[in-house]
């Protein structure tokens, strides 16, 4: 594996990607539509600007390159908007896998990593969740990422493109060394709207649910850094490389945080007092979520190396340099 090519790599998990991939001595290639993504984060790689669903655009891709591997982020993330939406989400994330392996398919390309959701699981019947748990999506864009996962072991079968499907729990933290974090408008993550309070943008963070049935009655989740994503990411790739299985894999840290625990460790981290407000619960959130990691240990050699205080110190440390984010909205 030699040249990379990162769909949606100016996004916040994608850029993250290409920075461990450039560190680790890759060619990396970047196409990036720039609908929620930043062209500063990718300054030192080629950017293709376009859309993956435009098979022209990625013929031109792979012809101009030789590219030995992919990786795709490119897709629409937020559960809200899907409700509202969803044939946006059909649109943007299953027509965009369709019109990539395609495109994978007429080049001769064999590998893909693709970014995949615990929101493929649903309301889980029981925790921490396992790969071969029930999914039952109760939003459209779980119920994209699971329709995708369904095609790639299809295409496996038909064209022989080998796959990780990768379940991410909740992604967070940035890279601020390496000038990169996460720019989303609307920001709609814990983390950083706990933060955005923290630093005076935001009056308090509003709790969603205190009722729910936890310790002390707020959601549970599973917080993973985005630098070790990538690195599991990598390894997926090497692994598909090496032994040509495929597969589907949990990608979270093992341990639950409660959204109560998250503000106090955020004050603690930040030195800074965070009003909270409790509000009602926002529909669709189950009340525990929680990766069983043990076949990303396994079959990738992947163990989350970084805890929650190096996500949170990691993620103020980009936030508190970087008020505006990239600076690049209009
Ligand atoms: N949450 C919250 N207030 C906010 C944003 C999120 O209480 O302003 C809660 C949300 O209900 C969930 C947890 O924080 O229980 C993580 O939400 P996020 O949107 O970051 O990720 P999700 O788990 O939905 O992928």
């Amino acid at each position: 594996m030699k040249t990379v090519l990162v769909a949606g790599g100016a996004g916040y998990i994608g850029s993250h990607m290409v920075a461990h991939l450039v560190e680790n001595g890759y060619r990396v290639i970047v196409a990036d539509n720039l609908s929620t993504g930043h062209r500063d984060a990718v300054k030192d790689v080629p950017l293709y600007v376009g859309d993956i669903r435009d098979g022209a655009f990625l013929d031109r891709i792979f012809s101009e390159n030789s590219i030995d591997g992919v990786i795709n982020f490119a897709a629409c993330s937020l559960v809200g908007e899907s409700v509202k939406k969803p044939l946006k989400y059909y649109a943007n994330n299953v027509m965009g896998s369709v019109s990539m392996l395609d495109a994978m398919r007429r080049h001769g390309i064999g590998y893909i990593v693709f970014s995949s959701t615990a929101a493929t699981y649903g309301e889980p019947e029981k925790q921490p969740i396992e790969e071969q748990d029930r999914t039952d999506p109760t939003n459209p864009y779980g119920a994209t990422k699971l329709a995708i996962e369904g095609m790639l072991k299809w295409c496996e079968k038909a064209y022989g493109i080998r796959y990780a499907a990768l379940r991410y729990f909740n992604a967070a933290g940035a890279a601020p060394e390496k000038g990169i974090g996460e720019d989303h408008a609307p920001e709609t993550h814990l983390i950083p709207i706990v933060l955005a309070a923290a630093l005076g943008k935001r009056s308090h963070i509003g709790i969603f649910g205190q009722d729910y049935p936890t310790p002390d009655g707020t959601c549970i989740r599973d917080y993973i850094h985005v630098k070790d994503l990538a690195r599991a990411h990598l390894l997926a790739l090497l692994h598909l490389e090496k032994t040509g299985e495929s597969g589907i894999f949990n990608l979270g840290s093992g341990t639950g945080y409660s959204v109560k625990e998250i503000v106090e460790t955020a004050r603690r981290i930040t030195g800074r007092p965070i009003p909270e407000k409790i509000e009602p619960r926002r529909p669709g959130d189950p009340s525990v979520l929680i990766a069983a990691n043990k076949k990303a240990a396994e079959v990738l050699g992947f163990t989350p190396q970084l805890g929650l205080d190096a996500i949170i110190a990691d993620a103020w440390a980009w936030h508190s340099s970087h008020p505006e984010g990239f600076g690049d909205r209009v």
